[in-house]
């Protein structure tokens, strides 16, 4: 059965549930840091989402992110992959008439 728990633990990882209580501890490095910050979030893959509200660890600097957020970088998601989708068809059609 201990096993089955901590293989639950492991999906869970990544997709941190916050309560909304604050302060939390930082599960990369343990410490009660974790603050709310507003600002240009760099993510893993190299998207940048601006003004992105999140909590940060002040000590780490690791990013954890609300369903809020979680909202933001998938409708921020979406905003870009459209952007780039009109401009593949502008570029094509410009192209054509040219
Ligand atoms: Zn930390």
């Amino acid at each position: 059965m201990s096993s089955y728990h901590q293989n639950m633990q492991q999906s869970d990882k990544g997709q941190l549930a916050l309560s909304g209580k604050e302060p939390l501890p930082c599960p990369d490095c343990g410490k009660v840091s974790l603050i709310r910050v507003k600002n240009d979030c760099t993510l893993l893959d190299g998207t940048v989402v601006p003004n992105l509200e999140r909590l940060q660890c002040s000590s780490c600097k690791a990013n954890f992110f609300d369903v809020p957020a979680m909202d933001a970088i998938s409708a921020h998601r979406r905003k870009i992959s459209r952007k780039d989708t009109d401009m593949q068809s502008r570029k094509k059609q410009d192209t054509k008439i040219a």
